[in-house]
Order: C-alpha cells, then sequence, then structure tokens
C-alpha cells in the first residue's frame, strides 16, 4: 500500500481523502494556501506545508511548489481531488516525471478526454451513444456547415472542442442565426481556450442530466457503479444529486454501463472516472467524460458500499479492483444536497466567520463537510462548504430524511443555501422525481 499521501486540494474533499487515508493506515502531507491554515484536515494531517498565497494560481495551482512539498516530505503519491489540477495533463505527467504516483487516470487519457472531439470520437468508436452532429472540428465551408445543420435539424448547439464550465457553446435556432454564431464561437474559444476548433450537437430541448461512475485498474478491469441524476442545476452547477436515477430500469443500467466499462477497457482507462450523459425520451447521449473523483461521488458510495476514494488509493498502488461487476448491487436511494455559502435568495457568495454550527444525524444521514464553529470560510475559493447527503431503502425515505437534516441544519454567521435547498425537497414536481435539467431555473423564474 501507498505509504505517504500528498491531499492536493482543499476543503471538504480534502477531508474525505484524509479520511480514507486514516482508514487504510496512509500517512498525509496536507498542503494549503496561507488563507487555510485552519481548514479542518490541515489541522488533522500528519504533515503541514505551506505552498502560497490565497489566490489559487499562486497554491492550488502552483505545480511547482506541490511536487516540492512531495519531495521534503518523501511521499509516493499526490491525489489531486476535483477541480484545480485534477484535470491537468501536464500536471499528471510532472508529478510521474517527479518519481511520484498520480492518483488518477493517465496523463495521454486525461489529454483525450479533455479535449470534447478526441473525447466523442473514442466514444464512438467504443460504441458510446453520442449527440448526433459534425463528425469532428467544423471548416469554414458555410454551405457545408449549413448543410450538416438541416441534416441534424435544427436547433444546433455549436461547442468549443476546448470548452469547460459551461463556457464555449451558442445554441442556434435558425439558418440565418448559423454563421455568425460559429464564428462567435470560434472567436470567444480562441481566447478563453486558445483553441478555436469548434463542433456541431443537434440540440437537446428537455434532456435529463445522468451520469455513470465507473473504476478501472492496471490489469485491464473495468465496472461500472450505476448512475446519478443531477439534473437540478443552476447555470450549469449541479445542485442536488442522487442515485440511482429515477425512472432508469435495470436494462438501460446494465446496457451503457456495460458499454462504458468496455470503454474504459478499450482506451486503457485508470481509476476512477464518470461519463456524462443527457438523456431523453428514453435515449442516452455522450457529452462529456470527467477523469477524476466526482463532488457528487457520495450517492454511489451510498447505494453501493463501495469507498470511491480506497478504490482510487488501491489501483493507483497497482491492486487489482476488490470488486467484479456482479459485487455491484445497488441498495436503496441517496440524495446529496450542495451547501454553498451564499446568498439564498441572490446566489452571491457570503464569506466570514461560522458561528454556530449544528449538523443533523439520525439513520442514513451523512454529512462530508469542513466546517466548524468559530471557521472562517475564506473569499478566494469555491463557495461550497460541505455536502449533505441523505440515504434510505427508497427515494421517498431518502427525500424524507433529507427534509429533517435541513429543518436540523443550523449555521449561523454566514449565508447559505439551505432555504433553496429546503425549497427544492419540498417541490412536488421535485418529489415525483425526473425532471429536465431546465427545471430548477424555470422553478427560480430565470428562463422566460
Ligand atoms: P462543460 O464541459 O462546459 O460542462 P458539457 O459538454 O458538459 O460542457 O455541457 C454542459 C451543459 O451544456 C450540459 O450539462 C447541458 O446542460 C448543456 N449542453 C451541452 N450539450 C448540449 C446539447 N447537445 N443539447 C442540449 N444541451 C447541451
Amino acid at each position: 500500500m501507498l505509504d505517504k499521501i500528498v491531499i492536493a486540494n482543499r476543503g471538504e474533499i480534502a477531508l474525505r481523502i484524509l479520511r480514507t487515508c486514516r482508514e487504510l493506515g496512509i500517512r498525509t502531507v496536507a498542503v494549503h494556501s496561507e488563507a487555510d491554515r485552519n481548514l479542518k484536515h490541515v489541522l488533522m494531517a500528519d504533515e503541514t506545508v505551506c505552498i502560497g498565497p490565497p489566490p489559487s494560481a499562486d497554491s492550488y495551482l502552483n505545480i511547482p511548489a506541490i511536487i516540492s512539498a512531495a519531495e521534503v516530505t518523501d511521499a509516493v503519491a499526490i491525489h489531486p481531488g476535483y477541480g484545480f489540477l485534477s484535470e491537468n495533463p501536464d500536471f499528471a505527467e510532472r508529478v510521474i516525471q517527479s518519481g511520484f504516483i498520480f492518483i488518477g487516470p493517465r496523463p495521454e487519457t486525461i489529454r483525450l478526454m479533455g479535449d470534447k472531439i478526441s473525447a466523442k470520437e473514442a466514444m464512438r468508436h467504443a460504441e458510446i451513444p453520442c449527440v448526433p452532429g459534425s463528425d469532428g472540428p467544423l471548416d469554414e465551408d458555410y454551405l457545408e456547415n449549413l448543410r450538416l445543420a438541416k441534416d441534424i435539424g435544427f436547433p444546433v448547439i455549436i461547442k468549443a472542442s476546448g470548452g469547460g464550465g459551461g463556457r464555449g457553446m451558442r445554441v442556434v435556432h435558425s439558418e440565418a442565426a448559423l454563421m455568425n454564431a460559429i464564428t462567435m464561437t470560434k472567436a470567444e474559444a480562441r481566447n478563453a481556450f486558445g483553441n478555436d476548433e469548434v463542433y456541431m450537437e443537434k440540440f437537446l430541448e428537455k434532456p435529463r442530466h445522468v451520469e455513470f461512475q465507473v473504476l478501472a485498474d492496471s490489469h485491464g478491469n473495468a465496472i461500472h457503479l450505476g448512475e446519478r441524476d443531477c439534473s437540478m442545476q443552476r447555470r450549469h452547477q449541479k445542485v442536488i444529486e442522487e442515485a440511482p436515477a429515477p425512472g432508469i430500469t435495470e436494462a438501460q443500467r446494465r446496457e451503457i454501463g456495460e458499454r462504458c466499462a468496455e470503454a474504459c477497457r478499450e482506451i486503457g482507462y485508470l481509476g476512477a472516472g464518470t461519463f456524462e450523459f443527457l438523456y431523453e425520451n428514453g435515449k442516452f447521449y455522450f457529452i462529456e467524460m470527467n477523469t477524476r473523483l466526482q463532488v457528487e461521488h457520495p450517492v454511489t458510495e451510498m447505494v453501493t458500499g463501495v469507498d470511491l476514494v480506497k478504490e482510487q488509493i488501491r489501483i493507483a498502488a497497482g491492486e487489482p479492483l476488490a470488486y467484479t461487476q456482479e459485487d455491484i448491487v445497488l441498495r436503496g436511494h441517496a440524495v446529496e444536497c450542495r451547501v454553498n455559502a451564499e446568498d439564498p435568495d441572490n446566489f452571491m457568495p457570503s464569506p466570514g466567520m461560522i458561528e454556530q454550527l449544528h449538523l443533523p444525524g439520525g439513520p442514513g444521514i451523512r454529512t462530508d463537510t469542513h466546517i466548524y464553529a468559530g471557521y472562517q470560510v475564506p473569499p478566494y475559493y469555491d463557495s461550497m462548504i460541505g455536502k449533505l447527503i441523505a440515504y434510505g431503502d427508497s427515494r421517498a425515505s431518502a427525500l424524507a430524511r433529507m427534509r429533517t437534516a435541513l429543518t436540523e441544519t443550523v449555521i449561523t454567521g454566514i449565508k447559505c443555501n439551505i432555504p433553496l435547498l429546503s425549497r427544492i425537497v419540498h417541490d412536488s414536481a421535485f418529489r415525483s422525481g425526473a425532471q429536465t435539467i431546465h427545471y430548477l431555473e424555470d422553478m427560480l423564474g430565470m428562463r422566460e
């Protein structure tokens, strides 16, 4: 087993990783910015190294500082968590070249999946269903692009190959708007991502977001752990997630899940990953693969009983998967709410000192959070301060437990989005399940 791991992240996920390391008897190194000396996992880690001033660019994205921290502490591996450097192939490469284990896929896989055109091509090859669209990048031939758009059928969406975080896409409803949309998206992509390749897809109007969790080891084994529904989104940010996805049948799960596992074997995938799909009229359409642990991984852990971080570490250590596909049995239902330090009315971040904190408990309740009374939420990073996860033998029971858990939670000193989360879990349409990715924005009156 790995002897000592650098946790190259902060907040709840750094603590999540530390907890599993403790369980496995692995020593931990917390690397942190000057603003994060009092983070819970920093206070708990075996060793700590300050890697720079508060802005992420100078600390959590500072590759030489993180690698030096691994060197001075004699660590053997680096866990990148999610966000920050977790999907940066250059970082993974530098980690490996410096003689450490990167807890994640191979750099070439991260690179392949980081480019949406090459990712889609690889997925088509692996017979994963994709959104109908251009086979590769669009060229300058207007008539050809128009013919393609008509073949696909309006509306279409123009997407930047290097895009991410919901940026670099444009929906086109008519022929007249097509040429301008391609030109604009290309120009934006060149500025934002340094790559002006764009491609075209059918724009799905009422999809749900359904994603599959996979694990693959270095011995050629790959399994899927079922799916999650993450359709409750605001500005492409997930707010509530659940597993399994309402209405997905065992046959669909087996079919798509097995194709994802097969795709992993085909591309030599390593570690934990997620295949994201849009789901509309009973069909799945691949949109992208995330080559890392996801924020919403706990709902899968609750229904499968698998510790995904433990598996990531075991795989990185070269061990074979501890589970076969037959071992993975989904039991019950889990829901996760993302708790953000933000004003529930206007979504403005609300950093500051946490005065009182009461976390919920009882059967089926899990809280993944680094906050404590007296903790100062810094203004420099993502506003998520924790996740509330409720498990039950049915969706109704998980949601009932979540409603109580939200009522029980007290966080004072800062504003947080619990009133919004409460509103959603009490909403009758949400309670009936299977809403589209537009549901939350419609509910909030954000779309006309
Ligand atoms: P990013 O990497 O920026 O997150 P994605 O390709 O995952 O980009 O797309 C982000 C979101 O954009 C999706 O969750 C969905 O809401 C919307 N979207 C992307 N492609 C399509 C499409 N073909 N039809 C409808 N919506 C889409």
